[in-house]
C-alpha cells in the first residue's frame, strides 16, 4: 500500500455559504487574473482548481490536465454546480 506515512497538511480556507443555495464555498483570487471566483469548499475528484493561502488571501489557479492525476485537493467552480446558478447570472434583474 503506498502513500503511508508522511502526514498530508490540511489547508485550512475561510469557507462561506453561497447566497443563494447555500453550500459551502471559498472565495478565491485567481493568481494572474485577479479574478473572484466561489470554489466549492470540498475538493472534488472533477476539480481543476488548486487553492493557495497567499499572504493571507486565498488565490486559486487551474491545474493543467497533465498535473491533475491523483490529486485529491483540486475545487471546482461553484457556478458550475451551483443549482441557482441562473440567479447569479441574472443577479441584478428583478425578477416579476
Ligand atoms: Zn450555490
Amino acid at each position: 500500500m503506498p502513500g503511508t506515512g508522511g502526514a498530508t497538511v490540511a489547508e485550512e480556507f475561510p469557507v462561506e455559504k453561497c447566497s443563494t443555495c447555500q453550500a459551502n464555498i471559498i472565495w478565491a483570487t485567481h493568481e494572474v487574473s485577479l479574478k473572484p471566483a466561489p470554489l466549492t469548499a470540498d475538493p472534488d475528484p472533477n476539480g481543476t482548481f488548486a487553492l493557495r493561502m497567499t499572504e493571507g488571501n486565498v488565490t486559486y489557479r487551474t491545474v493543467p490536465m497533465a498535473k491533475r492525476f491523483g490529486r485529491r485537493d483540486l475545487r471546482l467552480n461553484h457556478y458550475a454546480t451551483c443549482p441557482q446558478a441562473g440567479q447569479h447570472r441574472n443577479r441584478g434583474r428583478v425578477a416579476a
